[in-house]
């Protein structure tokens, strides 16, 4: 199978698995006990999470571990409008449904303000000023992971901080992907099965000072969210982080591999007439493009690839299984008949040319026949 789907997850290394493996069988004990086997998991515990606040360039102890991407979102925004005052959430319908579902959820208790979209799915930075008036929270992604559209989040970051609101990032596209020397943000959250690590673990970096009330309630991770840590799924993550950093040291690999997507880009939309890349033009991520076939129905292509061997995805991961057409799609302006039918292919840092070549003549021969 040629795998390009890796937004919605990736492989674990070798390196990962071994970890993971190894944590089972040798360091299952509870970090939190203080016989020399718990100690010893401890210590493990606390050289992954180095490993994994290395990969975002800040101090270990600046970093809670958590259950992946969904739950650091959450603790980043239930736990800082819930030690606020009472003030309001602004973010944006290109978010991920984790933000996205959140923020709807919270808008019984909390104000949300939404920041509206320009083209291509940019935030309007312009915009921003005048909804911070009683702001407690600012959250916008750095990576979408549909179109892999960056967004301006360095300006966002000045607009915030000259109205003193803390601003939130998702950086689980971003993160591993690219490099990070600092977070461009107060608050970031990460997960490790977007890069090669496994699922079910991520983190949230918080700037000291910035108040976060926690939602998990216990004793673990300096109070700041409860639960016996998972040591095997946290030392599979130190292993991927550890990985992805030796490789975001390469440069040159990233400008490969984004010409290897403007290659299968170029293929795909020569050969099927009216084929368009959303977001095309704009800075987005080396590994994402999202193809919107319009008038055709994208499960059905789906369908089809992988009838014959090409993994791709519609929209996101988590609609998969839903004929709506993607919401952050149309919020962004793209028309129903194209969001329909848009295919997200999503590549990794292993992804060949040979793979690419050939997914995108498996892409013609279905838009053909499912067109046709
Ligand atoms: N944010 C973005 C941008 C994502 O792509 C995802 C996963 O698809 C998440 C958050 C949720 O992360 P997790 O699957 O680790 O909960």
């Amino acid at each position: 199978m040629i795998y390009l789907d890796n937004n919605a997850t990736t492989k674990p290394l070798p390196s990962v698995v071994a970890s993971v493996r190894t944590a089972l069988e040798e360091r299952w004990h509870n970090p939190s006990s203080v016989h020399r086997a718990g100690q010893a998991a401890r210590h493990a515990v606390e050289l992954a999470r180095a490993q994994i606040a290395s990969l975002i360039g800040v101090p270990a102890r600046q970093l809670t571990l958590v259950s992946g991407g969904t739950e650091s979102i959450d603790l980043a925004i239930r736990g800082v409008l819930s030690a606020g005052g009472g003030g309001a959430l602004v973010t944006s319908r290109a978010e991920h449904k984790a933000v996205r579902a959140l923020a709807e959820d919270l808008s019984d208790t909390f104000e949300v303000r939404w920041l509206p979209l320009g083209p291509g799915g940019l935030v309007d930075v312009d915009a921003l000023p005048g909804l911070l008036d009683g702001a407690a929270l600012v959250s916008v992604q750095w990576a979408n992971n549909e179109t892999g559209v960056v967004q301006p989040i360095e300006r966002v970051r000045e607009v915030c901080r000259s109205a003193g609101v803390p601003l939130h990032c998702d950086g689980v596209q971003w993160v591993g992907k690219m490099p990070v020397e600092e977070p461009p943000c107060d608050l970031l959250s990460i997960s490790a099965h977007k890069f090669h690590g496994p699922k079910g673990v991520g983190g949230l970096w918080v700037r000291p000072g910035v108040g976060v009330r926690p939602v998990l309630h216990g004793a673990q991770e300096l109070g700041r969210r409860g639960g016996t840590e998972n040591v095997p799924g946290i030392l599979g993550a130190g292993a991927a982080a550890e990985a992805a950093r030796d490789w975001l040291d390469d440069a040159d690999a990233r400008a490969r591999l984004a010409g290897l997507r403007d290659r299968f880009e170029r293929m795909v939309v020569e050969a099927c007439p009216g084929a368009e890349v959303n977001s095309a033009g704009r800075d987005r991520l080396w590994n994402t493009s999202s193809i919107g076939f319009a008038g055709l129905s994208s499960e059905a292509l789906l369908l089809s690839m992988s009838e014959r061997g090409l993994a791709a995805s519609a929209g996101s991961a988590c609609s998969s299984g839903s004929l709506e057409p993607s919401a952050v799609l149309l919020s962004m302006g793209v028309e129903e008949r194209v969001a329909q039918g848009t295919v997200r292919f999503s590549l990794s840092r292993f992804t060949t040319e040979s793979e690419i070549e050939r997914a995108a003549e498996i892409t013609a021969e279905c838009v053909r026949r499912v067109g046709g």
